[in-house]
């Protein structure tokens, strides 16, 4: 187990070589006030540069990650993260910009902002983009933002944002925020928006539509043609999520699906990290009816070069500091470039042959309700296995004992006991493979011997724990 670094410590161990006195006491005492010098040693662990790399490079493999093992967490696209987009975000030019820097000493940088937006407009069918969003949800509340002002250019307030109930929960939220109040539509039996229920709810009130599509049971919606034509015959926009468009790269896309708005995760479909809630990607790309309410700045190519320009009066504004993060829209650059159109084209080809691949396997044992050929996900139940008393919960813990990741679990909430597996399109057949015999060995103990169930994780760094006390009391000290 590993422990904290402070336990390592030896008196006179150092990993660092400073000047023995780098500043002299008199300059010290001249420059800061009494009141701030330290009094007391400062607790530092005395350890060596061996024993340092050690703990971290021990520590960086007890949580579960990408590069670690499969990571099949249905609607995070949890897929590979190619390093080579990592060595090129990190390349001097572009990782030490700085934002005020003079607009001339910058131009490769907005260049690559100013294509990376052609691209997309290209992948998703759509007029222009903006790259400020940070993540897909600030997308969304971006992408109802534009919807709003619409309307009120149009000196018209419409209240209503219509969800499906099998809507990604940031849509509502994101409509929520933006001082809407939502409808919510039901669900056919096939999963799919029951268009008649969207005919009673849609009217002049509703200012817009958001559907995730594929939606969050990994289904086409099918009639969405129709949907988008119900929506539009009142004026309403209609927005894809598009959090998942890694399935639908170079077959479809929003634009040709009549969609208005759409948002795209780097973080998810093009293959940047999911940095721990650090820095992500949620552009959105619009049709040109909407063009003029994106945020700013935009670049725009002159004859004099690439220019950041403000000058969009019906813009909404600003949405993050500066022009979104830089680093993140490097690594989507990359990745699009070395895949190309055909290669993006077979990513969403693969991602949605792997998940039909393993609805398949896992049909045998686990109930799947809408058991139909799926997009890049798909959904399980545990339904079956709660008979035998064994949660999906259950289920998600013992599969960290594989040393895989668990499924989302819990979500959508319309489907009993769900387990949503993506399992990317970066995934050999060998992985998805002992992902199938690890849940077939779960199904056998859950009818022999489910108390290896109910205990589980029995190999991970921490037992099971109170999920809800260890979110909200952050305790890593085990060590001590
Ligand atoms: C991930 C996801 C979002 C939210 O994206 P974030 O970047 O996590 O804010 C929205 N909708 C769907 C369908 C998603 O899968």
């Amino acid at each position: 187990m590993e422990q904290l670094i402070f336990n390592y410590s030896s008196k006179g161990n150092i990993g660092v070589s400073l000047p023995a006195k780098p500043v002299d006491d008199d300059v010290v005492k001249k420059y800061v006030p009494e009141s701030l010098l330290r009094k007391t040693e400062l607790n530092l662990p005395e350890v060596s540069e061996p024993e340092v790399v050690r703990h971290y490079t021990n520590l960086s493999t007890m949580n579960h990650h990408v590069d670690k093992g499969f990571y099949p967490l249905g609607s995070c696209t949890m897929k590979y993260n190619p390093k080579i987009n990592d060595k090129i975000a990190g390349m001097n030019g572009f990782a030490d910009l700085h934002p005020l820097q003079p607009e001339n000493s910058v131009q490769g940088a907005l260049e690559l902002m100013y294509d990376l937006e052609k691209m997309l407009c290209a992948l998703t069918g759509m007029r222009a983009a903006t790259l400020q969003p940070a993540a897909g949800s600030h997308g969304e509340l971006t992408g109802v933002m534009i919807v709003k002002k619409y309307h009120e250019s149009k000196g018209e307030k419409r209240k209503y944002i219509l969800v499906p109930d099998s809507a990604h929960g940031t849509n509502p939220s994101s409509a929520y925020s933006a001082n809407f109040k939502t409808i919510a539509l039901r669900s056919n039996e096939k999963g799919c928006i029951d268009i008649d229920d969207l005919k009673e709810k849609m009217s002049n009130e509703v200012a817009g539509l958001m559907i995730t599509n594929p939606n969050t049971l990994g289904l086409f919606e099918e009639e969405v043609e129709r949907i988008v034509e119900i929506v539009h015959q009142y004026d309403g926009i209609v927005y894809m999520d598009g959090a998942n468009l890694n399935a639908l790269l170079g077959i479809t896309s929003p634009g040709d699906l009549g969609f208005d708005i759409t948002h795209i995760n780097f973080h998810k479909t093009f293959s940047a990290p999911h940095g721990g809630g650090g820095p992500g990607g949620g552009s959105i790309a619009v049709v040109e009816k909407l063009v003029k309410y994106l945020p700013v700045p935009r670049v725009i190519k002159t004859e004099k070069g690439f220019h950041l320009s403000s000058d969009f009066p019906d813009t909404i504004g600003k949405v993050l500091g500066y022009y979104g993060n830089f680093g993140v829209m490097v690594r989507a650059y990359v990745y699009i470039v070395m895949l190309g159109v055909r290669g993006v084209t077979e990513v969403s080809k693969n991602a949605i042959l792997n998940a039909n691949y393993l609805r398949v396997k896992l049909a045998d044992k686990f109930a799947i309700p809408y058991n139909r050929k799926c997009m890049h996900e798909f959904v399980a139940s545990g339904e079956n296995h709660r008979e035998l008393g064994i949660k999906t919960l259950d289920i998600a813990k013992r599969l960290l004992d594989f040393g895989l990741h668990a499924p989302t679990v819990y979500f959508p909430l319309i489907v009993k006991e769900a387990i949503m597996i993506e399992p990317t399109e970066t995934e050999s057949k060998q992985t998805l493979d002992k992902f199938v015999a690890a849940m077939e060995q779960i199904d056998r103990e859950a009818h022999e011997n489910p108390e290896v169930l109910h205990s589980a994780p029995h190999k991970t760094p921490v037992r099971r724990l109170d999920e809800l006390k260890a979110n909200k009391e952050l305790n890593v000290c085990w060590g001590k």
